[in-house]
């Protein structure tokens, strides 16, 4: 039985790699290495370079292979960037899953879990926000992960096939053995931003609006350690091969820290007090998403063991020197 890793060359798929590794599982990867590396899983797992939607090369992969569960992470995830570019996001997210799981499904793979996101609630009304909240995207990258989930909801219903979709909070921080961690070029994600500017990678930061209607004026996000996310998905595995049901849960921790918080912490973590500048709003955020983990605690025994935002930073740091050291800036 092999895991086939959508999007393993990536930022969390590489992390994903790792965690299967760790608990023994045979993985292949699946990635086109348009934002990943090559080197992020050379040491680990075979690794496919090609698209999800080339049908004729997944179903090869997963005979060959004997995949029996796949974790579908490829896919673009930058908010403004889907504002800017709705079609080429439905084109990624949506179109494209539908051809995985229409593999998925013509061969026979009966477990699949998928990486979904707050951004399907859109600003909730209630914050923590429980799964049982309206969905309501505020970006074309919200609503093509939300079409991605109803694609599986139905398919799960129609066929011998189970999912699990785990709508991720704000990912950030990296394997605290420095195997792998964000290396995405351009990253637009603040901790990553953050500690690009503490390290002088960037001369200096922005904060992305200052007068939303919380404590300090700025957005409110729930930072969520990679390495706990990536546990979240081992647990839903064996809860899928165990004969557990379709389900959507939530992955964040149910705290939620401002960007100024953040930026105060990256601050105190690294030493440096870089320059940041108090900018305009940025297309597409959302004001406050916070998460109510209840769900993900109780059906998959998940265990959070970095919720710390510290902690998550300082893994963060460490990779940004680490990138440096090995002269993959
Ligand atoms: N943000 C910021 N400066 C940056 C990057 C992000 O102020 O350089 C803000 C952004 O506007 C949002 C929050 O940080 O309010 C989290 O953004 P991120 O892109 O990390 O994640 P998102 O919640 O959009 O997925």
């Amino acid at each position: 039985m092999t895991v086939l890793v959508t999007g393993g060359a990536g930022y969390i798929g590489s992390h994903m790699v790792w965690e299967l590794l760790d608990h023994g599982e045979d993985v292949v990867v699946l990635d086109r290495l348009s934002t990943g590396f090559d080197w992020a899983v050379a040491e680990a797992a075979e690794l496919v370079v090609g698209d999800i939607a080339d049908q004729e090369l997944v179903e090869d992969i997963i005979k060959r292979h004997s995949v029996d569960s796949i974790i579908h992470f490829a896919g673009s995830i930058i908010v403004p960037e889907s504002v800017a570019d709705p079609l080429g996001y439905y084109l990624n997210n949506t179109v494209k899953s539908r051809a995985l799981i229409e593999s998925a499904v013509r061969t026979g793979v009966k477990n699949f879990i998928f990486s979904s996101t707050a951004a399907v609630y859109g600003t909730p009304e209630e914050s923590p926000v429980n799964e049982q909240a309206p969905l309501r995207p505020e970006s074309p990258y919200g609503t093509s992960k939300l079409m991605t989930e109803i694609m599986l909801r139905d398919t799960a219903a129609a066929h011998d096939f189970r999912y699990t979709a785990l709508r991720y909070f704000n990912v950030s921080g990296a394997d605290p053995q420095m195997r792998t961690g964000q290396s995405t070029k351009g990253a637009t994600h603040l901790i990553k931003v953050a500690c690009e500017t503490a390290t002088g990678k960037r001369p200096s930061m922005d904060v992305f609006g200052t007068d939303y209607e919380t404590r300090d004026g700025t957005c409110e996000r729930d930072y969520i350690h990679v390495s706990d996310l990536v546990n979240a998905h081992y647990l839903a595995l064996k809860r899928l091969r165990d004969g557990g049901d379709s389900m959507v849960a939530n992955c964040g921790y149910g705290r939620g820290s401002t960007v100024l918080e953040v930026i105060e912490a990256v601050k105190r973590v690294s030493g440096v007090d870089f320059p940041v500048v108090m900018s305009g709003r940025r297309p597409g955020d959302a004001v406050a998403i916070v998460s109510r983990p209840d769900l993900c605690k109780a059906e998959l025994g998940w265990v959070p063991r970095c919720n710390d935002l510290e902690l998550i930073i300082s893994h963060a740091l460490e990779w940004e020197k680490q990138l440096a050291l090995r002269n993959r800036v």
